[in-house]
């Protein structure tokens, strides 16, 4: 037996792992050594869980909320999670059209694994989040990228998706607002997109990861309200993570057609079966105490839109950048590429020198950007965005 094991499965050598969670890594590691690092890598919120929140895991974990539970999720947070759409957009769907899985992330990708089949085309509009394109090819299918760069406020028209439709398209992916670059669709170009995916009887996997994170009075769409047409073919999902501050709780949320439901609920009893049972209520606690987690929301809402103001205006000062001022998430998009640098030559010049943290563009399928979180303190991006311009002049010369 001297000959080395087997290679590994298709699956293993086709996955990148997550950049933006390697640059995160990396930066996190300079920090570590002692080194001050101004990290715009973050895709998390700065802000701790809210109080009442982690009260209410305690309390369940205490009373021996600690078995299995229904894979979908718990009946009350299904029930609430309806409850929510239906104050919220006029959403009309039954708990059994409800999973509750282990993170934003799994919905995802269950989405995928529950439309698309070996071979099967999918739309992925670029700047695209990370794990969009190996979800796609985890489940065998192929992703097709459309980019939509800063001159369309990185936002597809419907004749961009049209012009990517073949026979073999499954299912349409949209982000909004978006992660990596924080646009947010209005309502009518939604509405023009979908129209399009209805034409060609499209799945559409609605990627609500940040409808609360929104300013300037723009306004979140439920794409699954549309028509009964569309709420047949789209899968919401939503979660706790960013909008709650719950990132390392692994909560997210899918609501879907009954039959698509019914798929995903049943290759996640296969795969993962429920989210941690005493974790679910404290998900339950933020869509139940209204008040105390509007209040907690409202106040993230304030420092997150007082950082985008200033971190925008900061960055257009800066010569050679331009940068459009999104309208949700806590990313912007910064275009650098009149300095005529590859964008992970750019970030990792960046790190390397100033000890400022970014995320290169082509890590989102479009290079010559970087995207800058703004979720972190007030004081971290004044000295992050002065170092940034400082290392910008040292490339013009
Ligand atoms: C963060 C994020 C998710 C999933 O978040 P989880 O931490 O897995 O709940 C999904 N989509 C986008 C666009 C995200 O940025």
């Amino acid at each position: 037996m001297n000959h080395p094991p087997a290679p590994l499965s298709t699956w293993a050598r086709n996955v990148s792992p997550s950049p933006t969670l390697a640059v995160d890594a990396k930066a996190k590691a300079l920090q570590a050594a002692g080194e001050d690092v101004c990290g715009f890598a973050a895709g998390e919120p700065d802000f701790d869980t809210p109080e009442h929140i982690k009260e209410a895991c305690i309390a369940a974990l205490r009373g021996g909320k600690t078995k299995y539970a229904p894979t979908p999720g718990i009946e009350p947070l299904r029930q609430a999670i309806v409850d929510r759409y239906a104050a919220e957009y006029g959403l009309k769907a039954a708990p059994s059209q409800v999973i509750v899985s282990p993170g934003g992330k799994f919905n995802c990708y269950l989405a995928v694994l529950a439309t698309c089949s070996p071979g099967d085309e999918v739309i992925v509009p670029a700047p695209y989040w990370v794990s969009y394109p190996e979800m796609v090819k985890l489940a065998g299918a192929v992703p097709k990228f459309v980019l939509a760069d800063d001159r369309t406020g990185f936002r597809l028209t419907p004749a961009m998706v049209e012009a990517a439709i073949t026979p073999k398209t499954r299912l349409l992916i949209l982000n909004s607002p978006s992660n990596p670059t924080g646009a947010v669709y209005s309502r009518a170009e939604l509405e023009a997109i979908v129209a399009v995916a209805l034409k060609h009887n499209l799945y559409i996997l609605s990627d609500e990861m940040y409808e609360h994170l929104i300013y300037d009075g723009a306004r979140p769409t439920c794409i699954a309200t549309f028509s009964p047409e569309v709420e047949a073919r789209t899968i919401t999902v939503a979660g706790f993570s960013k909008t709650y501050a719950m990132t390392g709780w692994r909560i997210g949320t899918t609501v879907a057609p009954a039959p698509v439901a019914k798929a995903i609920a049943e290759l996640q009893s296969q795969m993962s079966s429920n989210v941690t049972t005493f974790a679910q209520y404290g998900a339950l606690a933020a869509l139940k105490e209204k008040e105390k987690t509007a209040a907690a929301v409202q106040k993230m809402l304030v420092a997150f839109d007082r950082r985008r103001k200033f971190l925008h205006a900061e960055l257009n000062q800066i010569p050679g950048i331009t940068c459009l001022l999104a309208e949700g998430a806590f990313y912007l998009f910064p275009n650098v590429g009149s300095f005529g640098l590859k964008d992970l030559d750019f970030c990792n010049r960046l790190l390397d020198e100033e000890r400022v943290a970014a995320v290169p563009g082509s890590a989102f399928g479009a290079e010559g950007y970087l995207r800058v979180s703004y979720a972190t303190s007030d004081e971290i991006i004044a000295k992050g965005v002065s170092r940034l311009a400082r290392f910008c002049a040292t490339l013009k010369k």
